[in-house]
């Protein structure tokens, strides 16, 4: 039996709406329809937005601390929910159950210490000839807008921005995984206000309705560049404030003094966690030619050990590719990959199953101008690139329009920390690649972002900043 009603509503205005049209949700690991997901019209974005517009002159009044008790209260839910919604993430997102259920305990953890990073105001300078404080207040209406890689994660991060520094907010989920948000929307019901956080389901249409309403003051957006540049163009037209975090091709840089067994395990997992598909995945393997061969043999073994498979099944470390698309897209990468002659260490053909599966692929032998050193693969495929002089290897990291993060690994900490900072990124690690955490800004440089999320830098986006200049309070010192 299932462990989730297959009832999948928006919520607007704290109620269960649902639409006359609806679209199907495919199983990746089946590649078989499995649910009917509501399609959200033009006028139900309408009603969200004024029901969020409603709402805001309230919410905004509500004190910062007191709105961190909703959020953490949201974080609760999610976490008493997280066994119950996790098979449905799975279903529709395709990664293994422990994933899944560590998706939405994360999610709940990262809020409760987001939400209570202190967003009030500054005093710039007292004293002298003028007094100067910084307030900061909410811009009303946030429309957050998703990919299919985490969509508890994503969501969840836009929603306790968004809400905890005042805003009211309107969230779209991918058409390719938009039940499990749906249910984020359900949860909320009974704990925030009305209108507060409303979420509704459509297609691509939706989200472009939503850059472009006149409503909404500010997108929040994750996902691809392309679709990045067409939210910051339709925004443009009411000078929206926006926020993008977009892809990658994320380097590894690996110096030959590292640990071969322990570096390839955290590699291959910084590579291939979640199928691949996180924007700050290693996408780039750079390994020095002194420990090429024995690190290509450390990660292709690892490949060939990991099990893939159906995210239901016990075991099952890596899940199927998410959609069709992204699966002929690996797919076409690693043919032309094979065309330029390079040498598969594992994987190379999908497996022979109904669903999008591709095991851990690592290819050697392939350099600059080859498309899968070039574009952002987001699947299980990653090029592995011989250098001989780490100026070099930096070099070729950083030659790319994108600039999400990258890592260096080596025993050598201090060398490590040196060459991290000539990463052109918006994060650089030594010795460890993708974690997130709540107290650090994360954004992405170049072509992988604008704007942060996280930390009170990532909250001060989801604020407008108004500076308060008067005389000074009688008992401050005169001016010179
Ligand atoms: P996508 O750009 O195709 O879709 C993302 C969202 O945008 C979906 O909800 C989609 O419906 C919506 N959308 C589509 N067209 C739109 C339009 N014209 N206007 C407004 N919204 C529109 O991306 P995807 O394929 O879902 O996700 C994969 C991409 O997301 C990868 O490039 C990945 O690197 C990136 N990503 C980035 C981060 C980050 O934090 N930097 C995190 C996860 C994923």
């Amino acid at each position: 039996m299932r462990a989730f009603t297959m009832e999948f509503t928006h919520t607007i205005n704290g109620l269960a709406v649902s639409s006359e049209g609806d679209f199907e949700v495919i199983d990746p690991a089946t590649a078989r329809g499995f649910a009917r997901c509501p399609d959200a019209t033009r006028e139900q974005l309408d009603q969200a937005v004024a029901a969020a517009r409603r709402a805001f002159g309230q919410w905004r009044r509500t004190p910062a601390a007191e709105r961190g008790e909703y959020v953490r209260a949201f974080a609760a839910a999610l976490r008493a929910s997280a066994t119950r919604l996790a098979p449905l993430l799975t279903q529709e997102q395709g990664k293994p159950l422990a994933a899944a259920t560590s998706e939405f305990l994360r999610s709940a953890d990262h809020i409760d210490v987001l939400s209570t990073i202190d967003i009030g105001g500054e005093l710039l300078r007292s004293g002298g000839r003028d007094k100067v404080e910084l307030h900061y207040r909410p811009l009303g209406v946030v429309g957050a807008i998703t990919p299919w890689n985490f969509p508890v994660v994503l969501a969840v991060w836009k929603i306790a921005h968004a809400i905890y520094t005042g805003n009211t907010v309107v969230l779209k989920p991918s058409p390719y995984t938009p039940l499990t948000t749906l249910k984020l929307g359900e949860l909320a019901r009974g704990i925030l206000p009305p209108g507060v956080l409303n979420v509704l389901a459509g297609g691509n249409d939706l989200g472009a309705w939503m850059s472009e309403h006149p409503g909404i003051d500010k997108i929040s957006f994750t996902g691809s560049g392309p679709t990045g540049k067409k939210v910051l163009r339709s925004a443009s037209s009411s000078l929206k404030r926006v926020t993008l975090e977009l892809g990658g091709n994320d380097a590894a840089i690996v110096l030959p003094d590292v640990d071969i067994p322990k570096a390839a395990q955290d590699i291959f997992w910084g590579a291939f966690n979640n199928s691949g598909q996180i924007c700050k995945a290693i996408k780039r393997i750079y390994v020095h030619e002194d420990i090429y061969a024995p690190m290509g043999n450390a990660l292709a073994a690892i490949a060939r050990a990991t099990k893939v498979g159906s995210g239901m099944e016990p075991g099952v470390q890596l899940g199927p590719v998410q959609n069709r698309a992204q699966f002929d897209i690996v797919n076409a990468l690693i043919d032309d990959a094979r065309r330029q002659g390079g040498e598969f260490l594992s994987g190379g053909e999908p497996l022979p199953l109904p669903g999008y599966f591709i095991p851990p692929t690592i290819v050697s032998g392939l350099g600059k101008g080859s498309r899968l050193v070039e574009e952002e693969p987001f699947g299980p495929v990653v090029p592995l690139i011989r250098y001989v002089s780490v100026d070099d290897a930096l070099d070729q990291a950083n030659d790319t329009a994108f600039g999400l993060s990258g890592s260096i690994w080596t025993v050598d900490i201090e060398q490590g920390r040196a060459l991290a900072a000539r990463l052109e990124v918006g994060t650089a690690w030594v010795n460890q690649h993708g974690g997130s955490d709540p107290h650090l800004p994360f954004g992405g440089a170049k072509a992988s972002g604008m704007g942060h999320e996280n930390a009170l830098l990532g909250l001060r986006d989801y604020m407008q900043l108004s500076v308060v200049q008067s005389p000074p309070d009688p008992s401050a010192p005169a001016a010179k």
